[in-house]
């Protein structure tokens, strides 16, 4: 994989109107109705025919597929394709997990990773379930910081094996339906 074209512009930069249009950054929270489909219907024709023309459709496309699971309409796909694309190409992706980088709000307190491991080495018999109870934080969150700790201790040494950008953007095709987009004809 190659980031190389990552000083060119992104397309969806000049068109903030449509990508940022929350039919298309929630799709999923959109209220049903004739009319809202319609305009899905038409932001997503917009925006994909933008991301035709983007210098960076390829980088975007992987690092939306494999990288991270980001949200909304990116390099012509909408989450569920990217969903359909990850299943095709055997990828999981981790939700970006914001609490574990910026720390977790809890009314006036803010949980950092350090404070999460220093309660959990201090209490090593207790639960997750107390730990998080006395964090003020969900399971999950302390799971998190939990799996963070033991990556980065060496504990799990996990090996995963990234698609090449070439099985991305032939899923693509597949999923997307899509060999008349320019940057996928180059490398099929
Ligand atoms: S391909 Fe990615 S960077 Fe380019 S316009 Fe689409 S969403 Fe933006």
């Amino acid at each position: 994989m190659t980031h190389s074209i990552r000083s060119e512009r992104a397309a969806c930069i000049d068109d903030p109107a449509v990508f940022q249009h929350q039919l298309l950054e929630e799709p999923t929270q959109a209220r049903r109705g004739a009319e809202n489909e319609r305009a899905l219907t038409l932001l997503t024709a917009r925006a994909a025919a933008v991301c035709d023309d983007c210098p960076l459709f390829r980088s975007c496309l992987y690092e939306a597929v494999v990288d991270h699971d980001v949200a909304g309409f990116a390099a012509g796909t909408t989450p569920a394709q990217r969903t359909q694309l990850r299943l095709a190409l055997g990828v999981k992706v981790e939700p970006e997990d914001f609490d574990a980088f910026a720390g977790v709000v809890r009314g006036a307190r803010q949980l950092n990773h350090d404070e999460v491991v220093r309660l959990r080495q201090a209490n090593p018999h207790e639960s997750l379930e107390t730990l998080a109870m006395r964090l003020g934080c969900s399971l999950s969150t302390v799971k998190r910081h939990m799996r963070r700790a033991r990556e980065a201790s060496g504990e799990v040494s996990l090996t995963v094996v990234k698609p090449t950008m070439e099985r991305v953007l032939a899923a693509y095709a597949t999923v997307v339906g899509a060999p008349r987009r320019r940057r996928v004809q180059r490398v099929a």
